[in-house]
């Protein structure tokens, strides 16, 4: 998986591979024991996180006794007494602290990545080499259940500063599956070579955010190319809900996954399995759910909220009851696939709600008055959502040129979504290139602009800009009438 000169290391590498790979295993028959596993695990990781300055005030003398002393730590106390009584950590907290959640000096790290930023400073992110190896086995271990050996996969991930194109092509490696790996201009968004290399590999595989492949998708119709047809979707790095998902597979053929869920400081908690269910790797991590009624284990049974990870394999840079603002719900039914491991449903960050009147609209909504069935004459490739006031336009890509008639049928469709507003559907050539980045904004800084904030208006790009406009100001005359 890695090549390495240095022989002890090599060695050492294999055995933490062998290892973690018959846990993984054992985890997924449901025969490992995981409050042993776990205690192990989060003494060695609170041992390890001892003399981080970001953990200073998370340690009290007595949880520093415990850990110094010479005989084993009692797993009950461990997990039962310690753990709860450490500090939940914000993201604040994290992004702020740069490498003061690190326990090894950087030059021990094996790259060096950091988080997009979404939702303020990066966060420094790199990968040593022991959680790069148990990360790729966890991923592996399930993908395994979908990819084949003679797949050709395109991994088409425009983030350079993170890791996760790095990680999915390390992954793809450890199931000897093919992959290639180009990179793409967010600025010009020349598809040309991106396309011939499809075809001439053969390529069946998709590995990258949704609104990534949506932006090929629409350059192949503007360009005049065939579309491209995959087998396989594995989608990650935005929320993609049930109505984005069919949408895709409609234009792709394919049968997509949302493939994996996590980020790129706490590295990836869940997978998808053959099923397309995501499940918690729980012998990677101890999870838990916040929310105003407190914090409590993930245990298998059905419940929701905020997810807060500890990580167990990540000693080079443990985070410890991490808040990732993300909310999620366990389903607590067992899957098919076999996995006896907790399956988990994304329901997007907390922040990515649009608040209209009251209303609150979340993303999913949207998307399924817009793709869960197809609307008539034209497939609607991409949106974006322009709020003005008591007045929406979304603006929509299509394979046509629809006409006045066929925006008003379509704008009927999400009447209901915007009690009290006006909604107008407009058809436009391209979106602003914000539209393609979900993967680093999140949806609502990608997909919803807010004019109500006079900035936004340099974010539409001409001759989008003035369309909007005339549609903002259409919508005031008919609501004056
Ligand atoms: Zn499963």
């Amino acid at each position: 998986m890695l090549l390495l000169r240095d022989a002890a290391t090599r060695a050492e590498v294999g055995r933490l591979a062998d290892e973690h790979a018959t846990l993984v295993e054992e985890n997924h028959r449901g025969t490992a024991d995981l409050s042993a596993v776990h205690a192990a695990k989060l003494v060695a990781t609170l041992r390890a996180a001892v003399d981080c300055p970001l953990y200073q005030d998370s340690y009290d003398e007595k949880l520093r006794d415990v850990l110094a002393g010479p005989g084993g730590v009692d797993p009950d106390v461990v997990l039962h007494e310690v753990f709860p009584g450490l500090p939940l950590l914000a993201k604040g907290a994290l992004a702020a602290s740069g490498g003061s959640a690190f326990t090894r000096p950087l030059a021990e790290f094996l790259h060096y990545y950091e988080s997009s930023g979404t939702t303020g400073n990066p966060v420094a992110a790199p990968k040593a080499i022991d959680d790069l190896v148990v990360n790729t086995i966890n991923i592996g271990a399930l993908w395994a259940q979908i990819l084949q050996p003679d797949d050709v996969a395109l991994i088409l991930i425009n983030a350079p500063f993170a890791p996760a194109a790095y990680q999915f092509e390390k992954v793809l490696e450890y199931l000897g599956v093919m992959s290639f790996r180009p990179w793409v201009d967010n600025i010009t968004g020349n598809y040309h070579r991106v396309l011939r290399l499809i075809d001439e590999l053969h390529a069946n595989v998709f590995v990258g955010p949704p609104s990534r492949l949506l932006e090929l998708l629409q350059y192949a119709h503007r360009n005049g190319l065939p579309a491209p047809r995959f087998d396989r979707l594995f989608l990650m790095a935005e929320q993609t809900g049930p109505a984005f998902v069919r949408h895709l597979e409609r234009q792709t053929g394919a049968t997509a996954y949302v493939s994996s869920y996590g980020s790129s400081e706490t590295g990836t908690t869940a997978v998808t399995c053959a099923e397309r269910n995501l499940h918690l790797q729980t012998h990677s991590y101890l999870l838990e759910l916040t929310d105003e009624s407190g914090t409590r284990p993930i245990d298998g049974s059905p419940d929701r909220g905020e997810l807060v990870v500890t990580t167990l394999d990540l000693p080079a840079r443990p985070l410890l009851r991490y808040r990732t603002g993300d909310q999620v719900e366990i389903v607590g039914t067992d899957c098919p696939c076999g996995a006896r491991t907790p399956v988990l449903r994304t329901l997007g960050r907390g922040q990515d709600v649009v608040t209209l009147s009251g209303n609150g609209i979340r993303q999913n909504d949207l998307e399924a008055a817009l793709w869960s069935a197809p609307l008539p004459r034209y497939t609607v490739f991409n949106y974006m959502l322009v709020v003005r006031d008591r007045s929406i336009v979304l603006l929509v890509t299509t394979d046509g040129e629809p006409d006045e008639a066929w925006c008003r049928d379509a704008a009927e469709r999400f009447t209901p979504l915007f009690e009290s507003m006006t909604v107008t559907v407009r058809a436009v050539e391209t979106l602003p290139p914000l539209a393609s980045l979900g993967q680093y904004l999140g949806w609502k800084l990608s997909r919803v602009l807010d004019l109500n904030d006079e900035a936004n208006w340099a974010r539409l790009p001409e001759p989008i800009n003035t369309l909007v406009a005339e549609s903002l100001r259409q919508l005031d005359s008919e609501g004056a009438c």
